[in-house]
């Protein structure tokens, strides 16, 4: 592991900016089917090309091809992690103060009230702010989501190195992670619908949890997979490849109904015409078992590649159990802002779909 010197914070920061700046260049130039977002507050929908999942595989490509050739080594990135770290700390900083000054600005050119500067910082000025039509807020999903790919990755070519081999708990955490990551930005449209796009600003909070939060936080587990030796028995791989199946079916399955419902609201779900609450609220499918089962089908997804760390420290259970916090406070808070929206219509809907996340219990 490399130091925090001059030299290698240097080093940490032109691979940080080679990386973010080129993913943005692709996401600019590179072709992608164009999709309409929600209608905002202002009662304006945005244009998005989404390009993500395109994105990715020339990523993968041209890692693959450093990796063969010997021109770039992912053992880079796993030496550079805490120099990596700082920087994504520090640009994180800097871009906020960046989009803080410019969504000041055009907040008082539209004569719009100005918040106080921490709350404007912190929680962000401007909704969907863009740079040469790019939309800053959708993009930094990429560097965050293909970052933590990168990372994990790095896991293994460091065991591999290490051991000339990769173990089966190795494996199975990279085969996750990497399903995981392929399958978002398959479905990359369905983040249009999503609060933090819908309603959220964009600022500090926001980009500091894309990057560097999500790449180094949640790529916690890689740490303990790649120096647990114990070899994992079958029953045990095969019940993790289980909770992973049935809990991406459950994540991704969520969230495609209400994507569907949103933009067909007759198209069938589970072969049945859609049931609805006052034709606002879905009823049908998963979203008449539980209101917030996309969330719980993603904290089984989460909890699958942290047990494949083992038991023998609780350190990486941290990012399971903080989904957990994070997921019940935003549906509480999610629940409040329905609430608002749709009235006695939520009400129904709570009393039609009576858990949240977990049947019977929660
Ligand atoms: P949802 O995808 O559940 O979106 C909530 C919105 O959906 C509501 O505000 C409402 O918006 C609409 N809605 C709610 N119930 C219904 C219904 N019955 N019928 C129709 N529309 C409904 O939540 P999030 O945006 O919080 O999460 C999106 C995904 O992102 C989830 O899968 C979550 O797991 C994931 N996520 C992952 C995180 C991570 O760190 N890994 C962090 C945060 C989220 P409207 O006004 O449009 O009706």
């Amino acid at each position: 592991m490399s130091s925090l010197t001059a030299e290698n914070l240097a080093r940490a920061t032109a691979l940080w900016i080679a990386f973010v700046g080129g993913l943005f260049v692709l996401r600019k130039v590179v072709p992608g089917p164009m999709h309409r977002g929600q209608l905002l507050r202002d009662d304006t929908r945005k244009e998005y090309k989404l390009n993500a999942f395109y994105i990715l595989l020339l990523v993968c490509a041209l890692l693959a091809v450093g990796q063969v050739t010997h021109a770039f080594s992912l053992t880079t990135v796993h030496r550079l992690f805490w120099p990596l770290f700082v920087v994504g700390n520090a640009l994180a900083i800097l871009q906020s103060a960046w989009l803080f000054l410019r969504g000041r600005r055009a907040r008082r050119a539209r004569g719009d009230e100005l918040k106080s500067v921490l709350h404007d910082f912190w929680f962000g000025a401007e909704l969907n702010p863009d740079l040469w039509g790019v939309d800053l807020k959708m993009f930094a999903y990429v560097p965050s989501l293909i970052g933590l790919l990168v990372l994990n990755l790095s896991f293994a070519v460091a065991q591999w190195e290490a051991l000339g081999h990769l173990t089966t708990r190795m494996m199975l955490y990279e085969a996750f992670f990497t399903i995981y990551v392929f399958n978002y930005f398959q479905f990359e449209y369905g983040m249009l619908h999503t609060w933090d796009v819908i309603a959220e600003n964009f600022g500090f909070m926001l980009v500091w949890g894309d990057a560097p939060f999500v790449p180094f936080f949640y790529s916690i587990g890689g740490w303990f997979v790649l120096r647990n030796p114990e070899p994992m028995p079958a029953y045990q791989a095969v019940a993790l490849c289980v909770l992973f199946g049935v809990g991406l079916w459950v994540f991704r399955g969520t969230n495609q109904q209400k994507h569907q419902y949103k933009e067909n609201p007759s198209a069938p779900i589970w072969g049945r015409t859609p049931e609805t609450v006052g034709g606002k609220l879905l009823v049908s499918g998963f979203w008449g078992i539980g209101r917030k089962l996309n969330y719980t089908g993603e904290l089984m997804v989460y909890f699958s590649w942290t047990l494949c760390s083992g038991t023998e420290s609780i350190v990486p259970y941290l990012l399971p159990l903080w989904l957990v916090c994070l997921f019940s406070h935003r549906a509480w808070r999610d629940e409040q802002r329905c609430h608002a929206k749709y009235g006695a219509l939520w009400e129904e809907y709570c009393r039609r779909a009576r858990f949240r996340m977990i049947p019977f219990l929660y």
